[in-house]
């Protein structure tokens, strides 16, 4: 069975959050699967591509080569279009409607040409992908974020030459609600999630379009890739550990201390790394962070996204006890799950969550909000789970729990948990039987 992933993001070639890191191993744990994507600014500059294919999109008079790159067993197939994609940033440009419904197009003949069995496409930046290849090639929607939609003005519908009521929603026109009506399947990133998408609270307007759908939307939780995020090999981490070495991570605290500027203390190093939104709880955190400071603890954050928010939290710069990195860092990033001993995700909806998963295995135990993949993935340590879990989307609760985690810091079970965090295995080994098994049904 040939299967082509199709994707706004994917690892290690460009990311703004979990979905290039899923875009980036699920393939690799499936086997036998190639990715296309966009080539953004640069990408090409740093790679040796094999081969190059001219794909004219007849919709929209249009051409653009499309670039082969292998590595390892995974084949990559570039989209160079630099009208759309040679660009600063990647998202949240003007014509984006009209830069990702080329992809789409693209996705399609591509897909098409090369007799692909069954065709993967994630999130909004791939929505029309099940429409235009309905009858011809089967294909598998994975919502990533139901939040971001794709939605833009009606107009859109013409690059595609075609117009069609489900196209549209609101009166514009929806790239996710598409790909939720036409796919042959449609998966969500935990288990939890695609149950609570169905409901007013987490839908965003599509839970009713989701309803019609229930037999065929399943929830196979997201897996990290070991070979990428693992103390003993991440070339980011200063002093490389294991379960074996454990000890070692007390090094890496250290030196991260150092390296932001805070003094050396025993205390609780507490983080986040994060897009900085509502989504992720940060109206929660911004609360509660002076009561947390009164604790023995510092505070680190690494993140970038809404700029009123960043503000408050820049607000603590002067705090000797708080480092605030506004930016998206990959080095930084694991530097912090290295040295620190507990890692916040409040969020008020978390479709499934690498965070926390990325935490165990650096031996740093999530704090979290029952929803989506944390509730599926985090156990508190009362229940026998190595982490600490509030259900309630209040300060009050927030605070409680983080007062226990400090409390249970004070500890020698904490070590334990440690070690065992660091044993939980959330590899995609098993969730790519998992994806297997769906190709099965959807081929059938
Ligand atoms: P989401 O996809 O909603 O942003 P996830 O928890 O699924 O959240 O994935 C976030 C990924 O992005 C993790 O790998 C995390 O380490 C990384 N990340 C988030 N913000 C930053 C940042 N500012 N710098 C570096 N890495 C970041």
């Amino acid at each position: 069975m040939k299967v082509l992933f199709a994707g706004a993001e994917c690892i290690p070639f460009v990311k703004t959050g979990g979905l290039a890191d899923v875009m980036g191993a699920l393939p690799k744990a499936i086997g036998n699967v190639d990715v296309i994507l966009p080539a953004y600014r640069g990408i090409l500059d740093k790679l040796n591509t094999e081969d190059v294919r001219e794909v004219y999109v007849p919709e929209m008079d249009k051409s653009c080569d499309v670039h082969l790159y292998h590595e390892g067993s995974t084949s990559y197939y570039f989209v160079q279009q630099d009208d759309y994609y040679d660009r600063d940033t990647i998202y949240g440009q003007e014509d984006d409607g009209e830069r990702f419904a080329f992809f789409n197009l693209v996705v399609k003949d591509f897909a098409l040409r090369r007799k692909y069995d069954i065709v993967h496409a994630h999130d909004w930046h791939t929505g029309m992908v099940p429409y235009l290849l309905k009858g011809k090639i089967k294909t598998v929607y994975t919502i990533h974020n139901l939040a971001f939609q794709g939605l833009f003005s009606k107009d859109i519908a013409e690059f595609f030459g075609k117009d069609d009521n489900s196209f549209y929603i609101w009166d514009q026109f929806n790239f996710m609600k598409i790909g939720i009506e036409h796919a042959d399947w449609v998966t969500t990133v935990s288990e939890t999630y695609s149950k609570e998408i169905m409901h007013k609270d987490y839908g965003c307007g599509l839970e009713a379009i989701l309803r019609k759908r229930r037999k065929h939307v399943i929830g196979i939780v997201n897996g990290v890739d070991y070979s990428v995020f693992n103390p003993k090999v991440d070339p980011a981490v200063k002093v490389n550990y294991d379960i074996g070495s454990y000890e070692l991570k007390k090094t890496n605290k250290t030196l991260l201390q150092e390296e932001l500027g805070l003094h050396q203390s025993d205390g609780m190093v507490v983080s986040v790394i994060s897009r900085i939104t509502e989504q992720k709880g940060f109206d929660l955190l911004i609360g509660v962070i002076d009561k947390m400071l009164k604790h023995d603890i510092q505070f680190v954050l690494l993140g970038s996204g809404q700029k009123d928010l960043e503000k408050q939290f820049k607000k603590y710069l002067i705090n000797p006890n708080v480092s605030i990195n506004i930016g998206y860092d990959e080095v930084l990033a694991r530097r912090i799950y290295a040295g620190s001993d507990l890692f916040l995700m409040p969020s008020r909806f978390e479709p499934c969550g690498l965070s926390q998963l990325i935490s165990y295995k650096y031996g740093t135990l999530p704090l979290v909000r029952k929803t989506g993949g944390l509730a599926d993935t985090v156990k508190d340590v009362k229940d026998g789970g190595l982490g600490f879990v509030f259900e309630k989307y209040t300060r009050k609760a927030l605070l409680e729990k983080f007062e226990e985690a400090v409390q249970e810091y004070q500890t020698n079970r904490w070590n334990k948990y440690v070690l065992k965090a660091m044993k939980l295995d959330f590899s995609f080994g098993a969730k790519a039987a998992e994806y297997r098994q769906l190709y099965k049904k959807v081929m059938k």
